[in-house]
């Protein structure tokens, strides 16, 4: 197979071909983009944000051709589509406001280097390699993208093999906004496409997939000591309190669960409920839940739109088959809706154990487990039993205990009374923890993980202290220097005076 066929995501047709990009062809992809590279860092970071100013436009302006490609290929619903552009724009325009203050050089005071003065300055890795995958196969190639170009990289972007022709789009987009030849590059490809690229001499690289593929990843990266932002999975939990306001608690578990058809790395996967509300929230989230509408994102009063892959497809079924086997009951949905394409509706389980598939392996579908449990104690040690750690919630009316409780999550996102809603804003940093990945992405932080803090250094006073050849003078004068920083009043007045009988004779007398 030398081509990628992207079908839609509903019907099954084709909408396109995309080639599957050898080793040669990345590392042709890689060296271009260096060519444009240097020149593009050799700009201001404000000469940088003008010429992405057109990248932002077509965003806007094209936003229907995209929610459309991204509806096809992928099939998440519109609204959801739109806000993959919303939030692609929205970062893009925070770094416009942003990114000079941020990335400007920083003046430094070392107490031990004062006679120098010195700088930071934010320098450019080179070239970024973003590995991207299916599931928001725009914002998660356009984040890393737009702040690596911000901050004076090229990118060689590996989108998707199941979302080639978003990838594709991005491409154009660069072209038709006038970046710098060869300064953003596409290469598609499946996951050989995806190591040719950690191979083929980037600098850095931010790839977004699975936890069982970064491992893999970071193995491969550290061979070519290349660094690594990882953003991988989750199995994120949502805790509701027994002062809850069980409707509100319901609407919103269900959206944190399903949004995406569940296909979404910060998708609620096991609801922890304390005890005497947990009938009483089950029994509206089931209603609530039998009240959406499962189908083709083609209908935008559709809520839950389909399953983009086969193999999805087949965890979602294995997970649920096994929770069954095992005791669990389902309260609603249960079946996959007929065809054409893959529709799951929302799956409500109880009787749930912590050792089934579904409460502790990434399901990335629209299955919501029920486990109830004797208080919040217990939730909160389930939720952090995980080996992932990306998002989690608690569903509370009493906000000011619920933020006590916030913290004490391992996860890098926790809200009260909504679910992983940061991942969207333009300025909070976007990551995760243990399984689920290092580093991040959005915000100023995502900024600075595309760059390489340099330090220059020049002299205030010509005065050269440590060289050879070394001395007893300057033992002492070492010796001093430790009492001035750190001894008691009466030792450093002393130790000033030394230090100063040292230096008068240039460096070279009797401390
Ligand atoms: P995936 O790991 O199968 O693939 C992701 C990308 O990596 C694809 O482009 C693929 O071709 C490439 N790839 C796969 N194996 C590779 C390898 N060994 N070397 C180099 N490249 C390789 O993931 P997916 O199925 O596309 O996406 C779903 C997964 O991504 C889920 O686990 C989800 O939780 C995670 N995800 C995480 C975040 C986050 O921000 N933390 C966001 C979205 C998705």
């Amino acid at each position: 197979m030398t081509e990628l066929i992207s079908r839609h995501s509903v019907t099954g047709e084709e909408l396109g071909r995309a080639p599957i990009c050898s080793a040669d062809d990345v590392r042709a992809a890689v060296q271009a983009a260096r060519r444009a590279q240097a020149a593009w860092a050799a700009l201001t970071v404000r000469q940088r944000l003008d010429a992405l100013k057109p990248l932002r436009r077509l965003l806007l302006t094209q936003a229907d051709a995209l929610a459309q490609l991204i509806v096809a290929e992928q099939g998440k619903d519109q609204i959801e589509a739109y806000g993959e552009v919303l939030s692609s724009l929205d970062l893009l325009s925070f770094y416009a406001r942003r990114a000079e203050r941020a990335l400007r050089p920083r003046r430094l005071w070392p107490r031990l280097g004062a006679l120098r003065a010195h700088r930071l300055i934010a320098q450019p890795y080179g070239v970024v390699g973003v590995i991207s995958p299916w599931n928001y196969p725009l914002m998660l190639s356009m984040d890393p993208l737009s702040a690596a170009l911000v901050a004076g990289n090229a990118v060689v972007l590996k989108p998707s093999e199941y979302t080639p022709l978003i990838g594709l789009k991005i491409g154009e987009l660069a072209r038709q906004a006038g970046l710098p030849e060869g300064l953003v590059q596409v290469v598609t490809g499946d996951a050989t496409t995806g190591q040719a690229l950690i191979a083929g001499g980037i600098d850095k690289l931010v790839f977004t997939g699975s936890a069982a593929n970064g491992r893999k990843v970071a193995a491969l990266a550290g061979q070519h000591l290349v660094p690594v932002t990882l953003e991988l999975g989750g199995k994120d939990a949502a805790i509701v309190l027994a002062d809850a306001d069980l409707d509100r608690a319901a609407e919103g578990v269900l959206w944190g669960a399903l949004l995406n058809a569940g296909q979404a790395c910060l998708a609620i996967e096991r609801i922890y409920v304390e005890q005497p509300v947990a009938e009483a929230f089950t029994q509206k989230l089931v209603e609530k839940a039998q009240r959406l509408r499962v189908g083709p994102a083609t209908d935008p009063c559709n809520d839950v739109g389909a399953i983009t892959t086969e193999a999805q497809f087949n965890v979602v079924q294995q997970q649920l088959q096994e929770a069954i086997q095992r005791g669990a009951r389902v309260l609603t949905g249960g079946q996959p809706l007929p065809g054409p394409g893959r529709f799951f509706p929302p799956t409500v389980l109880t009787n749930v154990t912590d050792d089934m598939a579904l409460m502790r392996d990434e399901t990335f579908g629209p299955l919501l487990p029920i486990r109830p449990v004797r208080d919040v104690e217990e939730a909160i040690q389930l939720t952090n039993a995980s080996p992932y750690g990306l998002t989690a919630s608690i569903w509370t009316r009493d906000v000011r205990r619920g933020r006590q409780l916030l913290a004490r999550l391992a996860v890098s996102d926790a809200s009260i009374n909504e679910h992983g809603a940061s991942s969207t804003y333009a300025e909070v940093g976007w990551g995760g923890r243990k399984a689920s990945g290092f580093g991040r992405t959005r915000g100023v932080e995502g900024l600075y993980e595309m760059v390489i803090w340099q330090h220059l250094s020049w002299p205030r006073l010509d005065l050269p202290l440590m060289r050879f050849p070394y001395s007893a003078a300057k033992v002492d004068f070492v010796r001093a220097l430790l009492y001035l920083l750190f001894g008691t009043g009466r030792e450093r007045a002393s130790a000033l005076k030394n230090i100063l009988r040292f230096l008068l004779h240039g460096g070279q007398g009797n401390a």
